[in-house]
């Protein structure tokens, strides 16, 4: 492999621009068989990759060429919703330029977009228990961080960000703005909330966290921002404490195991059942031998679970528990068994985004157009957290008082650690730097 090429996703500091923010040139540090672009958003009421696909699908393709031939891979797939047309119309036109390069189109289900099940639907390999896509011969980046790579081995690093403002907003959109800007500001350039008690959603529906402060500012993760009153049941289920959950599913819990069968993990093959875990919860017995509370190690937290659950319980958040309180104690995850085959019905117990979004309270926006817009106010100040990615926080290495351009480096990783460094994302002078934040002001 080239040495220039991840010396220049790493310089540029290209995070994972969807989930968790893994070092993409970490990640490109492998000699996987197949790329896999994820273009898929699975999370209702976010608009970002499949509009960057349909605009700039020239450049998308040509950069995941560029990773194919790097990489030494055979094959790259650019995989979609069957339902994004125009994305598929635009790279369907490129893909055709390139050698073993495909588009694959994937139908409207949830959560399509989890990078195991992506890899099942795309290629047909079954991820290994607490695996990765490379233990199957693949490695899979986000449409965004793609964008991000091309920009980067043209000597561009991450400054900017793509968001999507859906929910209760006069006019959802989407930007592309600075990184550090605060989620107030993005919901004033979309009309202002349409509710007087807006509360937000950092990322998707489901996936997403709620933040009830406005001024919190945008990171090299962030994706969507979903407002809705506080009294939204999405909001409050969101917000049910554990305990309360517990309690009313030492009642409610039925065992009937509909949590178990719509669970994603399970269907590709993998030992994780949620309503054994739940029984566990409530009985302090699993009624089976084999059953163990650290399968909640497989658990994605995709939260599907509590939308099979008949009674509204959330084994997910049972299992972020367990994940938590294992992990202080030092227990790892010991489940690693390869399936060789998915589960039968899986085909057929696809969970449809329609149905999700009538559960879920938001229906009535899952149809609304937030397309790609200018942010067009000027923008005074930034704040850069310095916990952006996975891995170490930053350390400002400029000081208050100084002058910086856009693209300065104004924040690196600790010598050895696993991160991504930060660049300045507009003109300015340095109001603040600490080992939280750094404040940019123009001017
Ligand atoms: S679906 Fe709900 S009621 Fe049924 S076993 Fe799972 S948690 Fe219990
Ligand atoms: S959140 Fe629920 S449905 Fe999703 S992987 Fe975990 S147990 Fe399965």
């Amino acid at each position: 492999m080239d040495e220039t090429f991840i010396n220049k996703i790493k310089s540029a500091a290209v995070v994972g621009a969807g989930g968790a923010g893994f070092p993409t040139s970490f990640k490109l540090n492998a000699k996987p068989e197949y790329i896999i672009v994820n273009g898929v958003e699975c999370e209702p009421l976010i608009q970002v990759d499949q509009q960057l696909a349909a605009l700039y699908a020239p450049a998308l393709i040509k950069t995941l060429d560029i990773i194919k031939s790097n990489l030494n891979a055979k094959y790259a797939v650019f995989a979609i919703k069957e339902k994004y047309h125009k994305a598929f119309e635009s790279l369907n036109k490129e893909v055709s330029k390139y050698q073993n390069i495909t588009v694959k189109t994937l139908p409207n289900a949830y959560p399509m977009g989890d990078e195991q099940t992506l890899v099942y639907e795309t290629i047909a390999r079954i991820v290994p228990e607490g695996g990765i896509p490379l233990n199957v011969g693949a490695v899979v980046v986000n449409t965004e961080t793609l964008l991000n790579i091309g920009n980067a081995l043209d000597d561009k690093p991450v400054t900017e960000k793509y968001i999507t403002v859906n929910g209760d907003v006069k006019n959802p959109k989407t930007f592309k703005v600075p990184i550090g800007i605060s989620f107030r500001e993005l919901i004033e350039e979309a009309g202002g909330a349409t509710v007087s008690d807006p509360v937000l959603i950092d990322g998707g529906p489901l996936m997403g966290k709620v933040q009830r402060n406005l001024d919190a500012s945008v990171i090299k993760t962030s994706k969507a921002i979903i407002v809705l009153s506080a009294n939204h049941p999405l909001i409050i289920a969101k917000e049910r404490p554990i305990s309360s959950m517990l309690k009313i599913a030492k009642t409610a819990c039925c065992h009937c195991m509909l949590c178990t069968e719509v669970c994603p993990r399970m269907m590709l093959g993998h030992k994780l059942r949620p309503d054994k875990l739940m029984r566990l919860a409530s009985y302090n017995s699993t009624c089976e031998k084999d059953a163990a509370a650290t399968e909640a190690f497989l658990c994605c937290e995709c939260r599907l679970c509590e939308y099979g659950c008949i009674m509204q319980l959330q084994p997910w958040k049972l299992h972020q528990e367990l994940k938590k309180r294992l992990s202080q104690a030092g227990i790892k995850n010991p489940h690693h068994n390869v399936p060789e085959k998915v589960n039968q019905f899986r085909e057929f117990r696809r969970y449809p985004t329609e149905k999700l979004v009538r559960q879920l309270g938001i229906a009535k926006y899952y149809h609304n157009d937030a397309p790609l817009s200018e942010y067009k106010k000027e923008i005074s100040k930034v704040v850069l957290s310095m916990r952006q990615s996975f891995g170490a926080p930053c350390e400002p290495i400029i000081a208050a008082g100084e002058k910086v351009k856009i693209g300065d480096k104004i924040a690196a990783v600790p010598n050895g650690a696993l991160g991504a460094d930060i660049y300045a994302s507009i003109d300015g002078t340095i109001s603040k730097a600490d080992k939280n934040v750094i404040i940019i002001e123009r001017g």
